[in-house]
């Protein structure tokens, strides 16, 4: 079994729709996917009807954006109850913060560069989550930057005078969510200098404590050698390990299926969750 837990959609910064991330994913050669869209549930159905004609196994997922002492990172939520009151309230609340957000950053953009915001949401799918993605799509066009990654070493990472916050989730908030929601929770590339700070190896044991089922060790953001120690630190807090692409279609040269996880760990994942992996 090629299990990839953790792709994205145009329901959120990815370029591929559910459908196509379904048919991708089969082309990939992948038996299993968990579509995780950053802060929505929406591409879930859309996923699930393309479950028999792909003949991929769906995981239903969400990647929150929470922080930690003011360190923003991903906490990626697994086959929990989208009902549940206080998912319900994070995913409102982040959502319109990340409008306000944008629109803030492209208006601080816009005194120096050929951007407006009318450019940025003819990236955006009606309804999507919005992201710093969308601003890069509109300066690429706009022919400000070459790509993604370039507008965002350039002018859309945190140290940037372009760049705004979000509201987000306390991270150990999050993993109660998710839990209470009867989902598990997996701290998303934990090791990825180049998008913010680095939590400290302490927060590891707090979500441990908070209830964190698992960490994302074989990805292509954490730094190459951090993963043997965020596997000894798996280890010893019995954190199961991930690995996944984080794929967003042509958004990112991450290739479906380019790290996988254990059948076993999903094996151990989808136990006694509030929802079932949707088979073919
Ligand atoms: P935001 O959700 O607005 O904070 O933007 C973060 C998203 O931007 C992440 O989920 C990534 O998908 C994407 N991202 C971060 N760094 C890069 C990069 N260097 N190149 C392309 N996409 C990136
Ligand atoms: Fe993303
Ligand atoms: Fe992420
Ligand atoms: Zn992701």
């Amino acid at each position: 079994m090629r299990i990839d837990p953790h792709t994205h959609t145009t329901r959120s910064d990815g370029r591929s729709t559910p459908t196509q991330l379904m048919s991708e994913a089969a082309a990939a050669g992948l038996d299993m996917i968990g579509l995780t869209d950053h802060d929505t549930i929406t591409g879930w159905d859309e996923g699930a009807q393309c479950v028999p004609a792909s003949g991929v196994a769906l995981i239903r997922g969400m990647e929150i954006s929470a922080m930690y002492h003011g360190i923003t990172l991903h906490m990626l939520g697994y086959l929990f109850d989208p009902q549940a009151p206080a998912i319900q309230k994070h995913i409102a609340e982040v959502r319109e913060s990340r409008v306000g957000r944008a629109y803030e950053m492209v208006e601080r953009l816009g005194r120096d560069f050929p951007i407006t915001w009318e450019d940025v949401t003819r990236h955006i799918e009606p309804g999507a989550t919005v992201g710093r993605p969308h601003i890069a799509d509109a300066l690429v066009e706009a022919g400000v930057v070459e790509n993604r990654a370039e507008a965002f070493t350039q002018l859309l990472n945190p140290r940037s005078p372009y760049y705004v916050w979000h509201k987000a989730a306390e991270a150990t908030d999050a993993i109660e969510w998710i839990n209470d929601a009867g989902g598990r929770a997996v701290f998303a590339h934990p090791a990825a200098p180049h998008r913010n700070r680095v939590v400290p190896r302490v927060a590891f044991e707090e979500f441990a404590e908070a209830g964190l089922f698992g960490i994302e060790i074989d990805h292509r953001d954490n730094v190459k050698d951090s993963r043997p120690e965020l596997a000894a630190l798996a280890r010893r807090l019995h954190l199961a390990r991930f690995g996944s692409s984080d794929y967003h279609g042509l958004g990112k040269p991450n290739r479906l299926g380019e790290h996988t996880t254990s059948e076993a760990v999903i094996e151990a994942l989808i136990q006694s969750c509030h929802l079932e992996v949707l088979y073919p």
